[in-house]
């Protein structure tokens, strides 16, 4: 049986009107499901957004939670290395410009506070149904190794950790993960518990219908899921 929390996360959503999750219910899921997601907290002013982020601790990254922004750069609406109160400050007030400059109607929900992580190899993990076979499981490095050279892995959900481990090797770019040119390797462990957490969650929410982690950022040790998209 899932957690009462997840189904919490949809009715939510639905209860809204809304065909998709914001970052953080996107990120909330992630975390029942064991997946390693970034700090976050939503604040409404501009008071609330300075001590979320110094609850959370410097630097941040401040984000746009708007029902009418979905991809949030786009808009204007991230800004990342925020430093200290001063710049959370400035910062709450550009993204709002930002935004409104942009998406005029756009009702804004909050601003979201969010640790700052540091850089890791980027990949992408996500998930689209296929009408006949249901939930499938897509694996890749971020940036043009997906979007230019289509550079990726595929399976059906369930996986085991077998298949994790295939889908980890068998992209092309495999290399670039066991480390190269002085780049320390990225902790593939890491990436691994990543797929079969990611698996068991589509499994247990039919209501997925697209996932997109992009980008996770990936260490020596350890992994940052630093942005999270679901549509239902
Ligand atoms: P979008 O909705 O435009 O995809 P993202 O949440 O992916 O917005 O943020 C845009 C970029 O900002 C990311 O690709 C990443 O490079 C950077 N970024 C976002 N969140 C963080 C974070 N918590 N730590 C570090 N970098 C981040
Ligand atoms: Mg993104």
């Amino acid at each position: 049986m899932r957690d009462e929390a997840v189904t919490k996360i949809f009715e939510t959503a639905s209860g809204e009107g809304r065909d998709f999750l914001f970052e953080h219910e996107a990120k909330e899921l992630c975390a029942l499901y064991g997946l390693p997601v970034t700090r976050i907290k939503v604040a409404e002013t501009e008071e609330k957004v300075v001590e979320a982020a110094e609850e959370i601790g410097f630097p941040v990254v401040l984000k746009i939670v708007s029902p009418q922004v979905l991809h949030k750069s786009d808009a204007g609406g991230v800004l990342v290395d925020v430093k200290d109160a001063e710049g959370v400050r400035k910062g709450y007030r550009e993204i709002l410009e930002n935004v409104k400059a942009k998406i005029p109607d756009a009702e804004i929900t909050g601003i979201l506070v969010q640790e700052m992580a540091p850089w890791g190899t980027e990949v992408i993990v996500g998930s689209t149904k296929d009408p006949t076979f249901g939930p499938t499981i897509m694996f890749g490095l971020g940036g043009i190794f997906v979007e230019v050279l289509k550079d990726v892995s595929f399976r059906l959900a369930p996986i085991t950790r077998t298949d994790a481990e295939e889908m980890v090797r068998e992209i092309k770019a495999y290399k670039i993960l066991e480390g190269v040119r002085g780049k320390p390797p990225a902790d593939q462990g890491a990436i691994v518990d990543i797929l079969l957490e990611t698996s068991e969650m589509l499994m247990e929410c039919p209501e997925i219908k697209e996932l997109d982690m992009n980008p996770v950022l990936v260490y020596e040790e350890d992994a940052r899921i630093v942005d999270a998209r679901v549509i239902l």
